[in-house]
């Protein structure tokens, strides 16, 4: 069985004021006994990162499914460009505005990573729908394997049971930025 991370994407951070705010909302969770402060070997990154703290139960519903005994069960908050998804590849991808969807190898998703590599490069990423006409941004692509996001910013926590929604919601509320919570498997 794999390890399964949930990650908090930061849609909106940019990439100088991600590190600073990655430290704040960190400061925050530990403040909060959701994480303990120290670093330990608790998920892939070579700096380690936060176990889960006094009060980490509060960040889900229900039991913990043995989360504490668990080799992987940290939180590491990261930054710089990325994209996150859920790591089971995947093959076809969809305009949000008409539906459209087209595998990889067709005109949409050839656009789809044209996109994808403008936004590494820091060019702009907007891609206009070849069926519809209309503007698609970088987060707003409709994935057939499951959510996705590009982010200067992103807090990834390891084998946590689902992450409660107003859990979710207040990260977003301590940077002040739209976030996605994105789920998959290592
Ligand atoms: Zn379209």
């Amino acid at each position: 069985m794999g390890d399964w991370f949930q990650t908090i994407a930061d849609l909106d951070a940019t990439a100088e004021e991600a590190p600073g705010l990655a430290e704040v909302v960190v400061a925050d969770l530990v403040a909060d006994g959701i994480v303990s402060a120290e670093r330990t070997d608790c998920g892939p990154g070579a700096d380690g990162g936060h176990p889960p703290g006094s009060r980490y139960a509060e960040a889900f519903d229900g039991p913990d499914y043995g989360l504490l005994t668990l080799g992987w069960n940290g939180l590491f908050a990261w930054w710089g460009r990325s994209v996150v998804d859920t790591g089971q590849g995947g093959g076809e991808v969809g305009c949000p505005h008409c539906d459209a969807i087209e595998s990889y190898n067709e005109p949409l998703g050839a656009a789809f990573i044209e996109a994808i590599d403008a936004w590494y490069a820091q060019r702009p990423s907007d891609t206009v729908c070849r069926h519809c006409g209309r503007t698609i941004g970088i987060n707003d692509w409709r994935w057939a394997d499951g959510v996705w996001a590009f982010a200067n910013l992103g807090l990834t926590f390891w084998n946590w049971p689902p992450l409660r929604n107003d859990f979710v919601a207040g990260i977003g509320r301590r940077l002040g930025h739209r976030v996605r919570l994105v789920a998959g498997k290592l």
